[in-house]
């Protein structure tokens, strides 16, 4: 039944029948150079996982507690940037001060199983999260893509999932501890510190270091699992029931194809199914096949596509919702995604799809739409309206600043506010004009870090300058 393999071969066999187009494959590609190692004064090398983010901080630290993280952030120099798995690709790590890490303030801190809270600690990563949540028998309500981050990391960015009833991770935190310039550590949530709460539950790292965060979780469950593929018009004509019908619910466009893949999943009682090796990459790499062999004839690529596409099976799976969710994504990318308002969704989509398939032959990674409920949080790009989102990939290995010049504009105009992790390239004006709180925000950060001591060049352009 597993299909994908099946997909992989297909494309790679039909491609290569396709016979006589050798001589235009794209050639192989160089890595993109790296940075040197150390910089003149010997301080090493950090980059982000993609590879486009680097920096060479003079103090690098990783605080046992919150009572030597409190010291640290008084005394070190600055500017102090919290890193979690350098899974963002906007410049919000980097900093020539101090880096410090929270790997060793990590792990579950206690739960209550009739509340169905846990406190977990801020450098926990979701991947670790996942199973220690089970063995309480919680879980959280939804998870992003990958499960590689921290969970500081996550909530400071909005990082998300998808569901039209489900918010981002942050939507589910009902308080968290902060480490702040002064070398306080405040309680925040609902009744203390509210408006810091508020304002810092996305907060950049640009308000302190979070520590510590209770997360209001769900009762462990199962669910199937659902992908298959159909025509791009049916998902469009479709994607309203889909998301009324589907717990979790997310479609990738692939481009050059005319066809989608639909990914579904829904509580279930039904037993476990083993879950067979992921195949996502070698159909990723099967397109990027297609594109660097059929890329000089769209028509010739997408009537190759259809037809390897039309005779694959749908995938079923059944297991814990953290075991499912998150995904391998080993081939690397950079990414922009935006949040729209959910009725410029598939406008935009389809305007998108309509710029990348008559300008941009080299495209050939999957675009993804997911749908995310609403939230109070300040700087959250769901403040106040259900979203729906699109997201562009590009190979590591390509060109990105199509995605500043053919899709940004297009989402930009539909109103949409950017992932605060991928790539855009808006600043502190923008972001006023996007979000009816960010001034109130602003006001929060100047109280609690009146000499910018977290922020870095990137961040003084989007938070300073409000
Ligand atoms: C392959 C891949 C898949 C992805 N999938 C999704 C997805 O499905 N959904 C989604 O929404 N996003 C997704 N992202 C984006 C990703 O979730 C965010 O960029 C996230 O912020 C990365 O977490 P991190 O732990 O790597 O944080 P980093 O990138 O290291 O840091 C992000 C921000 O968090 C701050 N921070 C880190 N620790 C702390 C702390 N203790 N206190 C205060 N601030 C802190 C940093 O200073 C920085 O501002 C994906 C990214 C990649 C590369």
């Amino acid at each position: 039944m597993l299909t994908r393999r099946t997909l992989f071969l297909l494309m790679g066999g039909t491609a290569l029948a396709a016979g006589g187009v050798a001589a235009t494959r794209v050639g192989v590609q160089p890595e993109p150079p790296a940075p040197p190692a150390t910089d003149a004064a010997n301080h090493l090398l950090w980059r982000n996982w993609s590879g486009i983010q680097h920096a060479y901080p003079a103090n690098r630290a990783a605080p046992a507690d919150e009572g030597e993280l409190a010291d640290l952030v008084r005394t070190a120099p600055g500017p102090i940037r919290a890193v979690g798995s350098g899974h963002s690709f906007m410049p919000l790590v980097p900093t020539p001060g101090t880096l410090v890490t929270l790997d060793r303030i990590a792990g579950l801190d206690g739960h209550d199983m009739g509340a169905l809270t846990a406190n977990v600690r801020a450098g926990t990563r979701l991947a670790d999260l996942g199973p220690a949540l089970a063995a309480v028998g919680q879980e959280m309500p939804n998870l992003p893509d990958i499960n590689k981050q921290s969970l500081a990391g996550a909530l400071s960015t909005a990082t998300h999932g998808t569901g039209v009833t489900l918010m981002a991770l942050h939507g589910n935190v009902q308080a968290f501890r902060l480490a702040t310039a002064d070398g306080q550590i405040l309680d925040c949530d609902a009744t203390r510190n509210a408006d810091l709460f508020a304002a810092a539950k996305v907060g950049l790292g640009a308000f302190g270091v979070l520590t510590r965060v209770t997360l209001k979780n769900t009762p462990l469950r199962r669910v199937e699992r659902r992908v298959w593929l159909q025509p791009v018009e049916q998902t469009l004509a479709e994607w309203p029931v889909l998301q009324a019908q589907h717990r979790n619910v997310e479609f990738y466009y692939l481009p050059f194809t005319g066809m989608t893949a639909v990914i579904t999943h829904d509580e279930t009682d039904a037993p476990a199914t083993p879950r067979p090796p992921t195949q996502d990459n070698d159909a990723v790499m099967s397109l990027k096949g297609l594109r660097d062999w059929l890329g000089w004839s769209p028509a010739l690529r997408r009537r190759v596509a259809k037809h390897v596409l039309s005779s694959l099976e749908p995938e079923r799976v059944v297991a814990e919702s953290w075991q499912l969710l998150s995904n391998e994504r080993p081939i690397r990318f950079n990414e922009m995604e935006f949040h729209l308002p959910r009725d410029a969704q598939i406008p935009a989509l389809q305007e998108v799809i309509e710029a990348i398939e008559t300008r941009r032959h080299d495209v050939f990674f999957p675009i993804e739409a997911r749908v995310i409920a609403p939230d109070d949080a300040w700087l959250s790009p769901f403040h106040d309206r259900p979203s729906g989102s699109i997201a562009v990939h590009a190979y590591y290995k390509d060109d990105y600043q199509f995605l500043f010049e053919v899709v940004e504009p297009i989402l930009r105009r539909h109103g949409g506010r950017p992932h605060w992790g991928k790539l855009n390239s808006l600043k502190a004006a923008d972001f006023t004009a996007l979000y009816p709180r960010f001034r109130d925000a602003m006001d929060i950060h100047r109280q609690v870090d009146p000499e910018g001591r977290f922020l870095n060049d990137y961040l003084r352009g989007v938070l300073a300058d409000a």
